[in-house]
This record gives structure tokens, sequence and C-alpha cells, in this order.
């Protein structure tokens, strides 16, 4: 079973007059233990991809299946459901609540998906290099310590896919190297890995590059 399948993705916005074709027939396949990375310009139709992948937006054509179930064209209840136990979405805006522990958070995200069975928050606190930062809030992180906290909680409930926009944007070298090295280690462990990504060093790790241009995967 692919950790995600995408196929033939149509998404139009109409905003009066104008209509925008922000995807026009993607099909994006990520296998267990592979890590994908989708690149292109400003307006490629990068982030609404990620947002149909993630079952946040409905494609207008095409069906997301992940780990084999399907998330697109199912009520906002079914995808909050699918999404919660079966993918981890990395968003720039971030995906923390400012006023909860970096623990809390990780409890807070596993509420949604009662009864799958996942790793000791310590553990995963562990993995991530921030066993000793658990009950800090995230404002008291420093830039890199936010963006492996952000990763802890999208991991939290152990998705069969991570889906991350610019998971390394605003962070120095050896920062970026620290996220890039747990997103390999996340699709060594037999997971699917998508990233969003502008930069040189995450596309050097991806098995595969999709690269958008005017909603189309350039040929
Ligand atoms: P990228 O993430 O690659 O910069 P986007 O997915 O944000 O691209 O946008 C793709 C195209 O769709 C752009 O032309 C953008 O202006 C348009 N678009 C995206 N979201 C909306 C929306 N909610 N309403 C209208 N147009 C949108
Ligand atoms: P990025 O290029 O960093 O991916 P964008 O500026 O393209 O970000 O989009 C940011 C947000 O604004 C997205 O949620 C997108 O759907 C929305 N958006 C983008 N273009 C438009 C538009 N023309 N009209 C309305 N919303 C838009």
């Amino acid at each position: 079973v692919d950790a995600l399948d995408a196929r033939d993705l149509y998404r139009f916005f109409r905003a009066g007059e104008e209509e925008t074709l922000a995807l026009r027939g993607v099909s994006v396949r990520v296998r267990p233990g592979e890590t994908v990375a989708v690149v292109g310009p400003s307006g490629s139709g990068k982030s609404t991809l990620v947002a149909c992948l993630a079952g946040l937006d409905e494609p207008d054509g095409g069906v997301v299946r992940v780990g084999g179930e399907r998330i697109s064209h199912r009520p906002e209840a079914e995808r909050a459901r699918v999404r919660a136990r079966r993918i981890g979405v990395l968003l720039q805006s971030g995906n923390l609540i400012a006023h909860l522990s970096v623990r809390d958070n990780i409890r807070l995200a596993r509420i949604a998906a009662p009864g799958k069975s996942t790793q000791d928050i310590a553990e995963l606190l562990e993995q991530v290099g921030l066993a000793h930062r658990a009950r800090a809030l995230p404002q008291e992180l420093a830039g890199g310590e936010l963006a492996r906290a952000g990763l802890a909680v999208a991991l939290a409930n152990d998705p069969d896919v991570l889906l991350a926009d610019e998971p390394t944007g605003e962070l120095d070298g050896q920062t970026e190297q620290r996220v890039l090295n747990l997103l390999r280690e996340r699709a060594s462990a037999g997971h699917g890995v998508l990233i969003v990504t502008h930069s040189p060093e995450a596309v050097r790790i991806a098995d595969q590059v999709i690269p958008l241009r005017d909603g189309r995967i350039r040929t």
C-alpha cells in the first residue's frame, strides 16, 4: 500500500471574473520509505497541492488516498479523522499551540487519534533531540528547537506520510541538516515523507523530485 497516492488532481479558484487553475492534473505517489520533494516557483501550486493532499482543501477533480484510505471527497469530519490518524502536517504557519508546553502539544495532537498505538512522548522527544525541553513553551524555544518540536507534533500519531511545507525554510545550515536527518530517518523507518522546498540540501535527500509549474508537473 502506498503511503500516499494522489491521482489527477485539479483545483480551480474563482475570484470575480478571474479563474485560476491552481492544479491541472497532478499525480503524486509516495511509497513507504520514500522521500519526495516538490519544487517550483511561487504560484506554481505547491501550497494548494499540500492542502489537497492533507485533506485541508478538497480538489475539484482527482482522488487522494493515504495508506490506502481515501481522504478526498468525504465530509470534513471524516477528512479530519483520516488526517489525524494517517498524516503528519507541518505547515509554514507552524503547528504548535502557543500556551501549551511541547509535551502538551503532543498530547493534544494525540487526542484526535484515539486508540492509535504510539510511542512514549519521552521517546519521541528523544528522537528529535528535545528530551530536555518537554516542559518548555514554544516561545521559549530557539529556532531549531521550534522546528524539531513542530516535527515531533507532526509525528505524534505515527503517520503513514509526513507532509511538510518548507520545513527548513528559516533554519541555518547546521540546523537544516539536523532536521533533514530526522526526515531521512523517518523515511528509513518505512514511512512516507513529502516536502515542499526551495532548498538544494533538501532536494538532495529526495528519492523523487516533482517540479511544479503553472499547476502541472513539468516534463
Ligand atoms: P505556491 O504555493 O506554489 O506559491 P499556491 O498553491 O499558493 O502556489 O497558488 C497557486 C495558484 O493558485 C496561484 O495563482 C494562486 O494565486 C492561486 N490561489 C491559491 N489559493 C487561492 C485561493 N484561495 N483563491 C484564489 N486563488 C488562489
Ligand atoms: P506560498 O507562495 O508561500 O506558498 P502564497 O502566498 O502562494 O504562499 O499563499 C498563501 C495563502 O494564500 C494560501 O493559503 C493560498 O491558498 C492563499 N492564496 C494565494 N493566492 C491567493 C489568491 N489569489 N486569492 C486568495 N487566496 C490566495
